[in-house]
């Protein structure tokens, strides 16, 4: 694990929560409920993963696959003008696409084996949200196992280009405030645990009081359990 590199939130609680900041070559799941700032969080690692290695940066690019229509450029021109950086160069070393439904969202990420091939500067891939698409597509019980079956297909394609390309992932999964709603569910998270088996680090996201947030660690095979808390500012994630 000596290679593995990482790359900072903004907030230094988080950072140490995810054993010094978000990895590359694994995928990190983020998944709480809507509004608990997973796409903040994404946004923010989009442009810190362009700061230099003394600074918490990889100097790579992102590619932030979008299935929500959440991406906002004047939040990323924001974030970047914090970290007194040139927002239009930070923009376009994000490369945004829209994904509009799950066989594009599947076929975007085919695709990113070519592009990352040629493009050895690219270090974050994001997808915000993994689940969004696959839960409106599929619903209901008798779609389930085709569904986790593409899902799960999907994710090991991420976590594949992540150890091969030596970066960093993040997949976003919104979980309701109720998940007894959705028993029998696998990708919801009950409990805290999402069902679905892939390799890599799951973090929970929980709403504080005013622009608080709790991040908790679950299940990580090599970081210790626990709970910090960090804020969600003008300028961005920040302790
Ligand atoms: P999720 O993706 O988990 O649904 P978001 O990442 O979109 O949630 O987080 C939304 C929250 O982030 C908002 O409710 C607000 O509290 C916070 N937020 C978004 N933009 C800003 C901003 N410019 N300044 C401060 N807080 C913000
Ligand atoms: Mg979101």
């Amino acid at each position: 694990r000596a290679s593995v590199k990482k790359i900072t939130t903004g907030s230094q609680a988080l950072d140490g929560l995810l054993g010094g900041g978000i990895e590359t070559r694994t995928m990190t799941e983020l998944f709480g409920e809507f509004g608990s700032g997973k796409t903040q969080i994404c946004h923010q690692v989009s442009v810190n993963v362009q700061l230099p290695p003394e600074k918490g940066g990889l100097s790579g690019k992102a590619l932030y696959i979008d299935t929500e229509g959440t991406f906002r450029t004047e939040r990323i021109k924001a974030m970047a003008s914090a970290l007194g950086l040139e927002p239009k160069d930070v923009l376009q070393n994000i490369m945004s696409i829209r994904a509009i439904n799950t066989d594009h969202q599947i076929a975007i990420v085919e695709e990113l084996q070519d592009i990352i091939a040629k493009d050895n500067t690219i270090k974050l891939v994001v997808v915000d949200s993994i689940t969004s698409h696959f839960r409106a597509e599929y619903s209901g019980r008798e779609n389930l196992a085709v569904r986790q079956q593409k899902l799960n297909r999907h994710l090991h394609q991420l976590v594949r280009l992540a150890e091969i390309y030596d970066l960093a992932v993040i997949v976003t999964n919104q979980v309701m405030a109720r998940p007894d709603m959705f028993y029998g569910d696998p990708t919801v998270a009950v409990g805290g645990h999402t069902l679905y088996h892939v390799p890599g680090i799951r973090v929970q996201i929980k709403k504080s009081r005013g622009n608080r947030r709790i991040a908790r660690m679950v299940d990580a095979p090599h970081l210790p359990e626990g709970e910090v808390v960090f804020s969600i500012t003008n300028t961005g994630i920040r302790d």
